[in-house]
């Protein structure tokens, strides 16, 4: 699938940071054995007529891996490699990251073996429609509450809580979250993951004693998450000097202007021409910058590009972006590595706030989602920060250990 490096398989990764980090949080044998399976694999075959008239068959999923601490929560892609291995690994990682931050959901990860982009709109809505109802006695807002993920979006959400209503007999917009906002969806969700993932920084640098103004970042990755994280990285005071997509970057020592290069990138589609020093993808990597933030695709940072790495803290906003051998150069090297689960966390936090509000009827203001937001973010920064001070050990193995002792309380331990 989505890949820098397809390497390292993520579903050994998920295996191997679940026994460390079962290990230092002491949870039984029992827990253990049933983490390191998914609850369910629904993998189905269903068949549309495209609109020359021609039947054709596609493969869906949805891997529900764990719901001791509530619903199975997790995005649904649509790509034309579909790789169970990763569905897994990321619906490992979404069980970690909601017990992380304290929200009762359990973690899923599903999607579509398809290009979206060589079907029609009546094409990709009846694709939608038809794997939702494959998929319907196992969704529901109590039950597996799917959410945008790789080439999917708000509308494509829309369309699965109508199909689901039907099935289901009654309007359930509580059945996915992601939706637009006058569709039930919420303030501030598109917003979530790059203002959750600064909140996450700025409470280690208050720990560590540092000051953000005058801090430099670099950020790969200027999807959603990368924009508005380099949004409010600025506002913070901090200098962001690089950001790169998948075709190259641009760094400027002296800081980039935002609103220029968002609308540079928005009429050219690419940072190529605008002012500054371009870059390669791989060289953002390499900046002497004080914050380095992985906000792309999974196993960017390798061992073939860690050791290059000059950057004293990592904040991983993708999913899975450093390989195990590239987290043991860091380490060595007394990187700060913020992980992924923890960073990253701002999407499924809001996607609870939104569910909730669907369930009660209610509206929240945007400033309240953004200081309930900073709140969760906060504890549960606080608490990794706690637990990896006392145990001696990373942020990312005290992130595990914190989700995993969230865990094997539910579940009576
Ligand atoms: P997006 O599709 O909006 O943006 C991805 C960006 O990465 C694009 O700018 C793309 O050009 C760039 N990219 C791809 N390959 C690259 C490469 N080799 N070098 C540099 N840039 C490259 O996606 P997004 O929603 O911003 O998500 C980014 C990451 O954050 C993913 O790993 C995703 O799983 C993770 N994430 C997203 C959310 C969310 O709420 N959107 C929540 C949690 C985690």
């Amino acid at each position: 699938m989505h890949t820098i490096s397809s390497k390292e398989n993520p579903w050994t990764r998920a295996l191997a940071q679940l026994e460390h980090a079962g290990s230092l949080a002491h949870i039984t044998p029992t827990l253990l054995e049933r983490l390191k399976k998914p609850d369910a694999i629904i993998d189905a075959a269903f068949s549309i007529t495209l609109d020359s008239g021609e039947d054709k068959t596609f493969r869906g999923y949805r891997v529900q891996h764990n719901n001791i601490l509530g619903p199975y929560k997790g995005g649904l892609r649509y790509h034309p490699q579909v790789d169970l291995d990763e569905a897994r690994a990321l619906a490992f990682w979404m069980t970690m990251k909601t017990a992380l931050l304290n929200v009762p959901f359990g973690g899923g990860k599903g999607g579509i073996e398809v290009d979206p982009k060589k079907l029609s709109e009546a094409e990709l809505e009846r694709l939608t429609r038809t794997f939702t109802r494959e998929l319907a006695p196992s969704l529901g807002p109590e039950r597996d509450v799917p959410a945008p993920d790789v080439n999917t979006n708000g509308k494509i959400m829309r369309w699965i809580v109508d199909e689901f209503s039907t099935y289901f007999g009654a309007h359930t917009p509580a059945v996915v979250t992601g939706k637009p906002i006058e569709h039930g969806g919420s303030e501030g969700r598109i917003e979530a993951t790059g203002l959750g993932g600064s909140y996450a920084l700025f409470s280690f640098l208050k720990k560590w004693g540092k000051e953000a103004k005058g801090m430099t970042i670099a950020i790969q990755g200027y999807g959603n998450v990368g924009s508005y994280l380099a949004r409010y990285c600025s506002e913070a005071g901090m200098i962001v000097v690089a950001l790169s997509d998948s075709k190259g970057g641009v760094y400027d020592e002296r800081g980039l202007d935002l609103e220029a290069i968002a609308e540079y990138k928005k009429e050219n589609g690419t940072f190529a021409g605008f002012p500054g020093k371009a870059l390669a993808p791989e060289d953002i990597l390499a900046l002497p910058v004080d914050v380095l933030a992985p906000a792309a695709l999974e196993n960017a940072i390798t061992e073939k590009n860690a050791r290059d790495i000059k950057a004293s803290i990592v904040l991983e906003l993708a999913n899975g972006p450093t390989t195990r051998e590239a987290d043991s150069i860091l380490q060595a090297a007394n990187i700060q590595v913020i992980p992924d689960i923890l960073a990253n966390a701002g999407g499924v936090v809001v996607s609870y706030f939104e569910w909730l509000q669907n369930k009660t009827s209610e509206k929240w203001t945007k400033e309240r989602v953004f200081e309930e937001l900073k709140e969760k973010m906060e504890t549960a920064s606080e608490r990794v920060y706690e637990v990896a001070e006392s145990g001696d050990m990373s942020l990312r193995d005290a992130a595990y250990v914190v989700a995993l002792q969230t865990i094997a309380t539910q579940h009576g331990e």
